[in-house]
């Protein structure tokens, strides 16, 4: 027995939820699986830092139309997800840094970004008083801000299933099936799903489904530590990350603080629970980068880490050796659509990513120039395109 639809979306994080609203809005025949649940893996670990500085120039236009569309995103899916636009500071803390800083800075405002360089500590301090009279200095940018990942999720989830979308949760696609050079559907652990357009957006894992039809998308599982805190006064309204992306962290609308730690090795261990309803996997970090991070988030905003912990977490970034994604059609293979590999910066592209993968899967033009996000660039491995540095936050 096969269910047939017009479009499979594999996977329910934000770039999977938010194709599958795309599609269902129009009034197409929508099926999105998931292993566990939206927003159980990346979506749901992040900073979910909505951010345009810092990001790659291939990236930064999407980055831009993504947070206009952010702007209008709650009226347009009905609830809120709690995005906060009170801009970005990327901390300098020592001279080197700073100079990395100010050039970015001017890097990205002659490519149109309203960023701005704060070139001491009083000029930052106006902007975010409770950091550290040891920083340096800071780009700020605006226009950046923050969500609530979950609500995020949840929100298009809810609009993609008001408009039709079918949500399969708990259930692991094993393949994705090929009839001479054309897609056909899906293989589950409970089901056979078929259609003549496949989106493939399960991020760390997509690439196992891609091995089987000669695809070669490389990915490194990076691990970053999360610590939260309970809800405590506010003192921070920007994201604030930093020159080598080591530290990152906010205040959450509801007082909470969310830091995060740099990416390193995963240790390859993912607990997920067997007997409870929901079950959802956990990544349990190392004890050293706890001590790391608490100790960052003491240097930077002083005071801060006398709060209570309410929730821990590792979460893991699905890094393409470039650090930019895949948005492409599959090569030699019709109706196979891939989003993935977003390098620990998908979250805020997520509302812009559902809108190309969308157009992608219609066939209609996307709008941007997709060239450095192909599918086929990791075809020599070796020699891969190589970014030594990632931006999360
Ligand atoms: C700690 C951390 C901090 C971050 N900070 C930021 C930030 O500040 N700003 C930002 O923009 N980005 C950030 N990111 C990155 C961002 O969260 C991700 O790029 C984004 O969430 C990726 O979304 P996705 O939908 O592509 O993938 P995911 O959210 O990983 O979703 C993939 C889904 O596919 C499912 N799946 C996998 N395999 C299968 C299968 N075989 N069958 C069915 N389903 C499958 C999974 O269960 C999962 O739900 C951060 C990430 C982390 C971990």
């Amino acid at each position: 027995m096969s269910e047939a639809y017009d479009f499979i979306v594999i996977g329910a994080g934000i770039s999977g939820s938010a194709t599958a609203y795309q599609l269902a809005r129009q009034g197409h025949k929508v099926v999105i699986i998931d292993r566990f649940a939206p927003a159980a893996m990346a979506s749901g670990w992040t900073l979910a830092g909505v951010r345009q500085s810092g990001r790659h120039p291939a990236e930064l236009p999407l980055a831009k139309a993504a947070v206009e569309l952010w702007a209008t995103l709650d009226e347009e899916l009905g609830a809120s997800t709690q995005y906060t636009r009170k801009g970005n500071v990327r901390l300098a803390r020592n001279e080197e840094e700073y100079a990395q800083i100010r050039r970015m800075v001017e890097e990205q405002s002659a490519d149109g970004l309203d960023l701005s360089f704060l070139s001491d500590n009083a000029a930052l301090r106006t902007i975010a008083p409770a950091l550290s009279p040891a920083v340096l200095g800071a780009s700020f940018c605006p226009s950046d801000g923050h969500a609530d990942p979950h609500a995020t999720v949840a929100a298009f989830v809810a609009a993609a299933e008001r408009a039709g979308a079918v949500f399969r949760n708990h259930e692991r696609v094993r393949a994705i099936r090929v009839k001479g050079d054309r897609v056909t559907g899906v293989v589950t652990d409970k089901n056979n799903y078929s259609a003549p357009r496949v989106i493939l957006a399960a991020g760390l894992f997509g690439s196992e489904l891609l091995v089987p039809l000669g695809i070669d998308v490389p990915i490194d599982a990076r691990m970053v530590t999360v610590i939260r805190s309970v809800p405590v006064e506010r003192v921070l309204d920007q994201v604030i990350g930093v020159a080598t992306g080591n530290w990152a962290g906010r205040q959450e609308v509801n007082g909470r603080f969310r830091v995060t730690s740099g990416g390193q090795a995963w240790h390859k261990r993912m607990d997920v629970k067997d007997g409870v309803r929901d079950p959802r996997p956990t990544i349990h970090p190392p004890m050293a980068t706890l001590g790391e991070v608490v100790a960052e988030m003491e240097r930077l905003l002083p005071g801060t880490t006398m709060h209570s912990v309410e929730e821990i977490w590792a979460g893991l970034i699905d890094m393409t050796p470039d650090a930019l994604p895949v948005i492409d059609t599959a090569p030699e293979i019709e109706g196979l659509v891939i989003g993935m590999g977003f390098s620990g910066h998908g979250f805020c592209l997520g509302p812009i990513t559902g809108q190309i993968l969308c157009a992608l899967a219609l066939a209609d033009k996307p709008g941007f120039d997709l060239s450095a996000f192909a599918a086929t660039r990791f075809n020599t491995r070796s020699n891969p395109p190589q970014e030594a540095m990632t931006l999360h936050g």
